[in-house]
């Protein structure tokens, strides 16, 4: 872990050094829920490494993130989204995105849903 992480959220949450409710970890993810949720169920899916958002991905990232993608369906059902989920990923300023530690959202549960534009 590069110091200049030191104060990310995310990376703080992954280690433990912030409190969330988190639904699933293991050496490569953390999921944990939304502070601040857009839906009944509003997950995040969040690599343990730290890269800002898709912009800085690149080919050696093609496992972490296919696995990102299939956990999504496994956690939204077993969270109750029993008739359908959304995966919505922010990225860049200009994409919506507020937390520059790259991450996944899970949307799931019954409508009303508050909406993810970005400036709500
Ligand atoms: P972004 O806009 O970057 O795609 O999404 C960041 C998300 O992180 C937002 O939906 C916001 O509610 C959530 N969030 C921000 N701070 C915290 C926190 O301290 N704990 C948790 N669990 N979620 C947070
Ligand atoms: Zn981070």
């Amino acid at each position: 872990m590069s110091e200049d992480h030191a104060n990310c959220l995310f990376c703080r949450i992954a280690r433990g050094q912030i409190p969330s409710r988190m639904v699933y970890e293991d050496e490569d993810l953390v999921v944990f829920h939304d502070i601040h949720p857009a839906a009944p169920i509003h997950l995040l899916i969040v690599p343990r490494r730290h890269f800002s958002s898709l912009i800085d991905a690149g080919p050696d990232d093609l496992a972490l993130l296919g696995k990102m993608l299939l956990l999504a369906p496994r956690l939204a059902l077993e969270q109750g989204a029993t008739d359908g989920f959304r995966v919505v990923v922010n990225n860049g300023a200009g994409g919506g995105q507020e937390v520059f530690h790259s991450h996944f959202h899970v949307l799931g549960g019954p409508r009303p849903w508050r909406s993810m534009s970005p400036g709500r």
